[in-house]
This record gives structure tokens, sequence and C-alpha cells, in this order.
């Protein structure tokens, strides 16, 4: 089966492969074999994966040919199959691990999991035998800012660090150029970087790559999604997300407890998600606490016969509080327009919580109704969170798919979690639009039946 995906292979630019040394063991030692009584499993070998095996990302029977549109190649065809690049390690290698020097760098805004994946990354580097492992500090600036130093990582500088939330190496926004930065690639003498990051960062590591390839440097570039909003495409989900919906889950407890300990109490609680409502939508199927979920992808009224305000009304009347749960990037149509923009030229968002609470307020005063209002706004905790079990195990995985991804001799592609397997996905698939909450979807319709909401337009 042919991937629909090609992904780029060192191979297109440089022939020579690497054999794999024969001592290498994929199996990941735990230091219990080693250290504590046990007894070892006769199975040494976990065996490789060849370039060739594909994942089947999703089928697709569609009930005629026109309802396929453009993703059907075949007009008579009613099936669409969509195959993958399996990932994983394998049996060659394009890299001598002793001639590698790695580079680590962790972009945009903080998510839970980023420690965890610069451990596994350098965990896994050390295993293939790599001595030179380096940290960027502050993101794509740590590159361009002689102020800053690489940090040199080992397995012992990493081995806690998933204890804590946050970057081990600092985050940040803007940057050099993209010649800047493979300049001082060169330089440090980088031939492997790892790029945690969001679409921003994503669109970087693909540039950078583009640049390596001109400049015929044998070097591999290889992506972490990391967006705790869900929003990149194909994937089942990205690190930090299940922690994110977790968190967020107490802060809807909180505010519900609020709400409901007080006369007339509105609880509003505003959540990450500039362009996608999944953390809401998560978030509020999972707490069974929310009233009213807004998202940007469905739009709504405040004022008017059908508006938001009017149902929080009839709420208070019939229930005695109600608790609302609004991503941040909802109801932008309602906030002045700056056209201010952050240092990598994404536009900053008005506070639609602030005004959500404003407006309640006022609108209460104004019926004369005593309310409660009350405004949570638990983002910032959440981004700084410790990832959960479930994304410690996603991290993991990732981290260690990503070391493998680049001695496969491949570049310009990303690691992810696609029909609940693991794959390499070239960077521009993933990145070309954000992932969205679709109205029309069932876990949406799911959302409605759980909070009770009418359509507020
Ligand atoms: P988040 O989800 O937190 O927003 P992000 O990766 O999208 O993560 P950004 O701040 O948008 O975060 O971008 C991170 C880095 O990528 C910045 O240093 C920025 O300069 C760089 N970057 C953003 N967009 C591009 C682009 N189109 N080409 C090259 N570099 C980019
Ligand atoms: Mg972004």
């Amino acid at each position: 089966f042919e991937s629909r995906f090609n992904i780029p292979h060192i191979t297109d630019v440089f022939e020579d492969a690497v054999p794999m040394p024969s001592t290498f063991c994929l199996r990941m030692r735990s230091p219990t074999e080693e250290f504590a009584d046990g007894y070892p499993s006769d199975e040494k070998w976990h065996g490789y994966i060849n370039n060739n095996d594909r994942v089947l990302l999703k089928v697709i029977h569609y009930s005629s040919p026109t309802s396929a549109g453009a993703e059907c190649i075949d007009p008579d065809c009613t099936w669409v199959e969509q195959w993958v690049h399996r990932a994983g390690p394998r049996e060659k290698i394009y890299f001598k691990p002793e001639e590698v020097k790695a580079a680590i760098v962790t972009c945009g805004g903080l998510c839970p999991g980023l420690n965890d994946v610069i451990r596994q990354i350098v965990i896994t580097l050390e295993i293939y035998g790599v001595k030179k492992i380096v940290g960027i500090p502050f993101g794509y600036r740590g590159f361009s800012d002689k102020e800053l130093n690489e940090m040199l990582l080992s397995r012992k500088v990493v081995q806690n660090i998933h204890l804590s939330g946050g970057s081990l190496l600092g985050v940040s926004r803007g940057g050099p150029t993209i010649s800047e930065l493979v300049d001082s690639m060169e330089e440090r003498g980088i031939n492997m970087l790892f790029v945690l990051g969001g679409n921003g960062t994503h669109a970087g590591a693909n540039a950078i790559h583009q640049e390596c390839r001109k400049r015929r440097l044998k070097v591999a570039v290889v992506g972490v999604p990391k967006t705790i909003d869900n929003d990149i495409l194909l994937m089942d989900k990205t690190f930090g997300f299940d922690t994110a919906v977790e968190e967020a889950q107490r802060a809807i407890n909180s505010a519900y407890i609020e709400a409901h300990s007080a006369y007339h109490g509105i609880g509003v609680v505003k959540l990450m998600g500039r362009s996608s409502g999944y953390i809401a939508m998560h978030a509020s199927l999972a707490s069974g606490q929310i009233d009213i979920c807004l998202i940007p992808e469905v739009p709504f009224h405040l004022h008017g016969p059908h508006g938001v305000l009017r149902h929080l009304k009839y709420l208070l009347e019939t229930k005695g509080s109600a608790v609302v749960c609004v991503a941040e990037g909802a109801g932008q149509n309602f906030l002045q327009r700056t056209n201010a923009t952050d240092a990598s030229g994404n536009i900053v968002l008005g506070d639609i919580g602030v005004h959500i609470q404003q407006e309640t307020k006022k609108y209460f005063k104004e019926i004369g109704i005593p309310a409660d209002v009350k405004y949570i706004d638990p983002t910032y905790m959440i981004r700084a969170c410790r990832a959960n079990a479930s994304d410690g195990i996603l991290c993991t995985v990732l981290g260690q798919n990503a070391v493998h991804g680049a001695f496969a001799g491949y570049s310009g592609i990303t690691v992810g979690i696609c029909n609940t397997h693991y794959v390499y996905l070239p960077i521009p698939e993933v990145i070309s639009y954000p992932r969205v909450v679709d109205p029309n979807s069932r876990m949406w319709h799911r959302c409605l039946t759980s909070t009770g909401q009418p359509d507020f337009v």
C-alpha cells in the first residue's frame, strides 16, 4: 500500500547508510533488570520497523462518489484509504552515533509533558550511543542570543525533570531568521535537531529542514507536536491535551461549587482554545457540571431572546445556579479588535471570559434579578502542570520515536499517534490549517446533550 504521504528521507539527497551496530538492543533496559532481584526475560530483541510498514490512518466509505469530493482520486470509487508511515527503530540508520551532535529546542507556550519528551529524547539518544546532546535555551531565540549558552544534556541531567511542569530549556516566541538559525546550527555542528512546539514552531522546523537541504547539510530535523489545544490535523491527540482536560475539570468543579453555594450564583470558566474548542468540549463532557459551553467554531449571541444571557436567566429560575465554560477564541466578534500581535506574529485575543462576566453582571442588574457572578481563568495554571499518566506515556513514546526517526534518516517530519498507532508524517500535512471541532459531529452533539444548552443564534 502506498502511503499518501511521502516523507522526506536523507537518501533523497545523501546516499550513504550506516549499518545498525549489532550491539544495539531495541528493548529499553529497565533499572530493575540491572539493580534489583528479578528474572531477565529470554526475549532480548523486539525487532525493527521496516521503512515500508504502513499504518491505516482512515477508511471512509462514501455514500456516493460525489460526496467523496477531492479526497477520492478515482471518480468511480466510494472508498478512501489513507496509509501513513509507521514510526519506530529501523535496521539501517543514517548517522554514526559518535558523529551526532543533537540539539533539542522548545518553542511557543508551555504545555504539560514538555519535560517528559525532552527526557525521553535524551535517554534514547544515549542508548543509540550519542555523546553530544545539547538543549537550546528559550526557543529559537537561543540560537541567536549570544547571552544564552547551550545546556549540556545527559540522562543524569534529565532523570527527574518530568516530575515538574514547564520546560527545562525555557520557551519563547519570535527569534532569528531561518538563515541565521541554520548558520548557527552549522557553527555549532548540530546535525540532529528535535523541535518541540506548535504550528508556528513546526512551520519553522520545516523551513529549517528546507534550508539544510538547500545547503546540502546532512541534518535531520524532527518535530514533536506540542499543542495543548489539540489542533493538529490527523492525530488522535497531542500531548498535554489529556492533562489539560483533567485540570480544567478542577477549575470547573470550583466554579460549580462557588455558583452552587451562592444565591443565584453564576460561574464563568475560560479555557484554552484559540481556534479549536476541544478542551472546552471535552472538559464539559468530562465534568458534567457545565450548563453552557461556548467554542470558537460555533457562533452565538449573548443578548436577545435566543442569547446566552436569556438562558442564564432561565437557569437561575429553574436550577438556582449555572456554570459557563468558554474557550479563549470564542466570541471574538464581541470584542474590540486590536491589531496587536505577539513576537511570533500571532494575533493577541481579547478576553472573552471577562467580557461575559461583565455583560452578565450588567444584564442581571438591568432586569433587577440578583446574580453572583464569579470568573475563573485557570489557563496558566493548567499550562504549567506536569503531565498526567496518559500524557506521560504519550510523551515517552513520541520522544523515543522522534529519535528513531532522525536516526532512520527522516527529516522535515513530525511524530504522532494516528488511529492508535505511532507514525511519522511530513510537517506540511499536519499544519496546513488548525484542526477544529466539527459543529455537525456526534461529539459536539453529545456535548450539547450533556449541557442541555439550546442554539444561541
Ligand atoms: P503555541 O501552540 O504555543 O502557539 P507555536 O509553535 O505555534 O506554539 P509560536 O509562538 O507561534 O508558537 O511560534 C514558535 C516559534 O516559531 C517562534 O519562535 C516563531 O518565530 C516561529 N515561527 C512561527 N511561525 C513561523 C513560520 N511561519 N516560519 C518560521 N518560523 C515561524
Ligand atoms: Mg501557534
